[in-house]
């Protein structure tokens, strides 16, 4: 069967690409491993019927491609937790606190804390998000870890542990695996008044669920989306003539093919008529590894102590927050994901509900229900986000994103720090390109 465009995958890049080529009058058909859509957003619903977001949830207003398509979409973008009152709760061994500072910080701390974050910020507006490879000092920026920056610029062990914390709690890799520039990066595309600031990254979310984005997305495209049909091979041929070969053989044939798949995954797709430079690029790409697990209270019982939900610890749980009413959701960071993988399954909701009591007491324990949602060692993800060790915006290089026609990229690694901002943002600027190569 010959198409003009064929998309690969149906997460929220594969599907706003093919959404606008198909509204642009192309015959795209759009193939999808899994037996749904969504990919990494993905929900379930209460027996009362509230929606429960078990993968991505939540945007920032600078987030303006995922903003702009909700509301083509029509749906309905509501502050997140972020407006949430109460305080932000720090979990380490020896505290639990809502203290600003922390209450292990000594004196001079807080002093410190100020500028090593102005000193981030002044140096991120050097660095142009869409070219960072262009800064003079892009290899020596990219080579060194923000852990070493941190104390190259005087930061004490109070003031590292404070960013590492900040770490664990995005789960996107601690701060001695993660290089200086990628970081620069991600605060210049997104830039707010303190590193990662939680309003300018995560403020709104979509109030009939993230997932839905997705779901409308599909409905619109109908029988184009063919679910259950994992991709095992792309051979390129110019000038546009593409196969693509399915897992169970059969192999269907279009004029372009936009990839639309995860870093790990994309790894085991033979892929051949593409340049090694290109292919290369992709294939150095990689994401931190994560768990996300949800637990769903009757109400939200931290209010009463005058705490947001929202937290940022050091135990298996990295962070949590409440992602409506009474449900709370946590995330489980690269540096704790083989702690919970080596912890029976029948342990495991229990050893995470412990860590929520540490935070929020012993009504913790008692949860209507929980999800756990293991997407570092799910096969069609391999991963949660992008993370960019040392060395690896470099590695990565200026082919980041770019295409090959008749081959496109697509997807949130190809944007600087993930995100279902980075999806849909790609997503339309691969089908734009598609149509503008006609
Ligand atoms: C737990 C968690 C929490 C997150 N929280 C947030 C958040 O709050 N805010 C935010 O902005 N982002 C968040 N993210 C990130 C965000 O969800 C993703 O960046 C975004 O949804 C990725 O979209 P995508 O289309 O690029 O990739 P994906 O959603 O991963 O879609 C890729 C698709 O390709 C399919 N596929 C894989 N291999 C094959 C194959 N061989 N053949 C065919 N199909 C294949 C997959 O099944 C999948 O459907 C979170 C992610 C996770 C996992």
């Amino acid at each position: 069967m010959n198409h003009d465009v064929i998309v690969l995958g149906a997460g929220l890049a594969g599907l706003a690409a093919a959404r606008d080529l198909a509204r642009a009058g192309a015959d795209v058909l759009v193939v999808e491993a899994r037996d749904r859509v969504g990919g990494r957003v993905e929900q379930t619903a209460l027996p009362d019927g509230r929606p429960v977001q078990l993968g991505g949830e939540v945007v920032g207003r600078a987030h303006t491609a995922y903003t702009g398509l909700v509301a083509e979409l029509g749906l309905t973008l509501v502050p997140s937790y972020v407006a949430e009152p109460g305080a932000l709760t720090r979990a380490t061994p020896e505290s639990v606190s809502d203290d600003d500072p922390p209450p292990w910080f000594g004196p001079g701390d807080e002093t410190r804390h100020a500028t090593t974050a102005a000193a981030f910020a002044a140096l991120a507006r050097t660095v142009d998000p869409d070219d960072p490879w262009s800064h003079p000092d892009a290899t020596a920026l990219d080579r060194l870890s923000v852990g070493d920056w941190l104390r190259s610029e005087g930061a004490t062990p109070a003031v590292v542990r404070l960013w590492e914390i900040g770490q664990l709690a995005l789960a996107d890799g601690s701060c001695e695996r993660t290089s200086l520039l990628a970081a620069l990066r991600k605060h210049a595309a997104v830039p707010g008044p303190v590193p990662y600031d939680y309003e300018a990254w995560e403020g709104l979310r979509v109030a009939e669920g993230s997932a839905t984005v997705a779901l409308r997305l599909a409905d619109a495209l109908g029988a184009r989306v063919r679910t259950g049909t994992p991709v095992d091979a792309v051979a390129v041929r110019r000038p546009g003539g593409c196969s693509v070969r399915l897992a169970g053989g059969e192999t269907l044939t279009a004029g372009a093919v936009v990839s639309a798949l995860p870093a790990g995954p994309f790894r085991s797709v033979r892929v051949t008529g593409v340049s090694d430079g290109r292919l290369a690029s992709l294939h150095r790409q990689r994401h931190a590894l994560a768990a996300k697990f949800v637990a769903v209270y009757d109400k939200p019982f931290w209010r009463a102590q005058g705490r947001s939900g929202l937290s940022e610890c050091e135990g298996v749980v990295g962070s949590t927050w409440p992602q409506s009413e009474g449900i709370l959701s946590a995330l489980v960071p690269p540096e704790r994901y083989g702690v919970l993988l080596g912890t029976p399954d029948a342990l495991r909701a229990p050893e995470l509900l412990a860590d929520i009591a540490r935070l929020y007491g012993d009504e913790a324990h008692r949860p209507l229900a929980t999800h756990l949602r293991l997407w570092g060692t799910d096969p069609w993800t391999q991963g949660y986000v992008t993370q960019w060790a040392p060395g690896d915006v470099m590695a990565v290089g200026p082919r980041h994103g770019t295409h090959e026609p008749p081959f496109y990229v697509c997807g949130s690694d190809q944007w600087v720090a993930g995100y279902m901002e980075g999806a849909v943002r790609t997503g339309r600027a691969a089908a734009r390109e598609v149509l503008r190569h006609g």
